[in-house]
């Protein structure tokens, strides 16, 4: 039997599309998200999912735009008939020192990571409290909580999806809709690869090398944190009904220092 309808942004990649296989698994209906290469990216997508019964479909709206974000969820509503759970996690990275920081890059990484989530939540929530049920789950990062060195629009990003998920908790909780942000250290996905490659390049280290002193200089437990362990945390955190406006930080042991 169907669990609910879910949308989940950013789930072509990484820690989106573990989370939409882990709710496929446990029979949500869900739709899929994100920029993928248009020749083969879907077909190749589509063959992550062993029961395609479950997927409503594809979409790759731009959420750097709220018009595309608007229609987005429109088009979710339409192939699914509603959304019961929305998770926000399309993000982008950019790492540079604040002087040189590209205004591009700021304006991107605000309208992507933050901007995103508060116009895909604004249009969610009509249906949500009218059906008196949600569950919103916010991708927000330890960079939430704490900041790192040339990370300004992630962490500034990042704090303001923390701060948002609060007000979104409170203002909505007669209403059944509960939401909570998940706060994962690095997990070793295509945006966190791409930092790795950066800096190896710019230290002359090798990819093995910079992995290791990535995660060294900020988990204390010495690895990666696994998508499965963020995947798992969204369908605890859909069970739950008196767990909302919470962070769940997932960075073994980052921000216990
Ligand atoms: P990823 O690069 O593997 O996936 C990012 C997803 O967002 C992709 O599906 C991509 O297509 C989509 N996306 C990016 N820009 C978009 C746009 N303009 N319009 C539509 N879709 C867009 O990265 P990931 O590491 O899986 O990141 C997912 C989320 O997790 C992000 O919000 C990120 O900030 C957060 N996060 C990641 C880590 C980590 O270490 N990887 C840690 C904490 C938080």
């Amino acid at each position: 039997m169907m669990s609910g309808n879910a949308l989940v942004t950013g789930s072509t990649s990484g820690l989106g599309l573990v989370i939409a296989k882990e709710l496929v698994k446990n029979n949500y209906r869900v739709m899929l998200h994100g920029r993928i290469d248009k020749t083969d990216g879907i077909e190749k997508l589509y063959s992550e999912f062993s029961n395609m019964d479950y997927i409503a479909g594809y979409d790759d709206s731009d959420v750097s735009d709220k018009n595309q974000v608007a229609q987005l969820l429109q088009r979710a509503e339409n192939s699914m008939g509603r959304i019961d759970i929305l998770v926000n996690n399309a993000g982008i990275q950019y790492v540079a020192d604040m002087v040189d920081f590209p205004d591009d890059k700021w304006d991107a990484i605000i309208a992507i990571n933050l901007s995103a989530y508060f116009h895909s939540i604004k249009h969610a929530l009509e249906g949500m409290r009218n059906r008196n049920y949600g569950r919103i789950i916010n991708i927000a990062s330890t960079h939430g909580l704490v900041a790192s060195h040339g990370k300004s629009a992630y962490v500034a990003s990042k704090h303001g999806v923390v701060g948002l998920t609060k007000v979104v908790a409170l203002e909505n909780a007669g209403f059944n809709i509960t939401c909570n942000a998940i706060c994962p250290g690095f997990v070793l996905t295509p945006l966190v690869d791409k930092q790795i490659a950066d800096e190896a390049k710019s230290n002359s280290r090798s990819i093995e090398e910079e992995r290791e002193r990535f995660v060294l200089q900020k988990h204390p437990n010495g690895r990666f944190v696994n998508e499965q362990e963020v995947a798992d945390t969204v369908l605890f955190l859909i069970k739950q009904q008196s767990m909302t406006g919470s962070s769940v930080v997932i960075d073994g042991g980052w921000t216990a220092i």
